[in-house]
């Protein structure tokens, strides 16, 4: 059966796969979702039998059904190869009574590697699939983590390249360093005078520049963006979760058929979303706890219905979730609406003219499948230290947010269900908190110093 994608706001539809890889963004402003979710094709059983790899080709074949098999494993074994640096590519580690899912173990120990690894393999065929004749020229904004995931997956791509920008102050060092000793050729990294948002706006500005489209265009090459809407990087995430349930059945954790519930530590609302599009394929999945800092805004809709962006927005030491307008909610919004575009578009006005919208009880329903919770800074630093000292495994900050959300979940005992917590950086991206949380900081001691002093330190890596 083939998938076809249509806007969350009801401009376009009957989109091809590749298509929508190309464009990213709908006409109208909505994201692109599949009309019909298409069901899993491989009975649970088999499912520990299979490799990563094997894992992302059962779940991309389903949502990306105009890309044939060889040029989906052209894209799977171009992305999941010897750039990460274990076998298993996302390990699944069981510490204590937890398990968790590693997915940092790509080129910026982060789990936006994961997804922009493949993005320019499925982007770069879908050009060619269409014959879109241009070199493609990637512009990015970003506030520290998504630059160089981006720079590391496009660079010497071919037909590619990639302009990245950044706010010059506004990132840490070793973000900064990352960036610009960056060495693919036909990579580029701006230091930009202001914040993110003026380096936002300013992508934004480019895009929208009719003369300098057309200028290009007649150069050959065309504008894209490495944004998380795009489902090029929302469909290969659904595997992380499909290949969770085999690892967990393979280890005898669980049974075929059993219900696994996933904790994810959540900001655009982007991995737990591809969690929920992994239950409407069949894969049996309980509960989706959401975790959020104390920017917790999903928390609070979650357990109100009402999605408000009108706070302060909070600085913490899981910077990568500190965000107020989660994007990929949308296409959640969409689906518990009855995909209803109509529906959605009034919502997501509401969202940009006052800040908030409300859902009725009717949608409220559909948020079922979800558990909202939130750790503030105290309980995140507390959770690195615990779980430190039960059993010698360190998490980094925004994995600890998970950590936490979840022993919330199952202090309330609401299911019996094994857990699986989502842990999206490496403790090493994040030293010098990790190092705070278990009382080894030494505020002497630069950042890379900490780095092999946690080292010594840690049982694993
Ligand atoms: C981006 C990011 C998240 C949040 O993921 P979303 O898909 O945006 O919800 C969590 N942890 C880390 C380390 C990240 O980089």
């Amino acid at each position: 059966m083939d998938i076809l994608y249509r806007s969350t706001r009801g401009g376009e539809s009957g989109v091809t796969a590749s298509r929508a890889v190309i464009k990213g963004l709908c006409d109208d402003g909505g994201l692109f979702v599949p009309e019909s979710f298409p069901r899993l094709n491989i009975s649970l059983d088999r499912l520990p039998e299979l490799s990563y790899r094997e894992t992302a080709y059962e779940v991309m074949k389903e949502f990306l059904t105009d890309y044939t098999k060889e040029e989906l494993l052209y894209c799977i074994n171009s992305a999941y190869d010897e750039k990460f640096d274990d076998e298993e590519i996302a390990p699944l580690v069981k510490k204590g009574d937890m398990y968790f899912l590693e997915l940092f173990h790509g080129r910026t120990i982060a789990f936006k590697d994961m997804a922009l690894s493949i993005l320019p393999y499925l982007l770069t065929t879908a050009l060619k699939k269409n014959n879109v004749d241009k070199e493609v020229v990637i512009l990015t904004a970003t506030s520290g983590d998504t630059g160089k995931a981006a720079l590391a997956g496009f660079a010497d791509v071919p037909g590619t390249r990639i302009i990245v920008f950044y706010p010059k102050g506004g990132v840490s060092r070793i973000q900064e360093l990352q960036m610009v000793t960056e060495k693919g050729k036909n990579t580029k990294v701006v230091g930009v005078k202001g914040n993110f948002d003026d380096c936002q706006s300013g992508v934004k500005a480019i895009f929208n520049d009719e003369e300098l489209k057309a200028e290009l265009n007649s150069e050959g090459f065309c504008f894209s963006s490495a944004n998380s809407i795009n489902i090029g990087r929302l469909i290969p995430q659904v595997s992380y979760y499909v290949y969770a349930y085999g690892r967990m059945v393979k280890g005898g954790h669980i049974k075929a058929g059993d219900k696994l519930d996933f904790t994810v530590p959540t900001g655009n609302f982007g991995n737990i979303l591809a969690a929920f599009y992994a239950k409407q394929m069949g894969l049996p999945i309980g509960k989706l706890i959401c975790a959020s800092n104390e920017n917790k805004v999903l928390y609070d809709f979650f357990n109100t219905g009402d999605y408000d962006r009108n706070r302060e927005f909070i600085l913490t030491t899981s910077p990568s979730m500190d965000i107020l307008i989660s994007s990929n909610l949308e296409r959640l919004i969409y689906f518990i609406g009855g995909c209803d575009p109509k529906k959605n578009a009034d919502l997501m006005r509401s969202l940009e003219k006052n800040g908030r919208y409300e859902i009725d009880d009717k949608m409220k329903e559909g948020l079922k499948d979800f558990y909202g919770a939130y750790a503030g800074e105290d309980e995140v630093f507390e959770t690195i230290d615990s779980i430190y000292k039960e059993t010698g495994y360190v998490i980094d900050t925004h994995t600890a947010v998970a950590a936490a959300a979840d022993r919330k979940y199952k202090a309330g005992a609401h299911d019996e269900n094994r857990s699986v917590i989502i842990s999206t950086a490496s403790p090493y991206k994040f030293t010098r908190n990790v190092m705070r949380a278990i009382g080894k900081e030494n505020d002497e001691t630069d950042d890379f110093k900490l780095v092999d002093e946690l080292s010594a330190i840690s049982y694993r890596m």
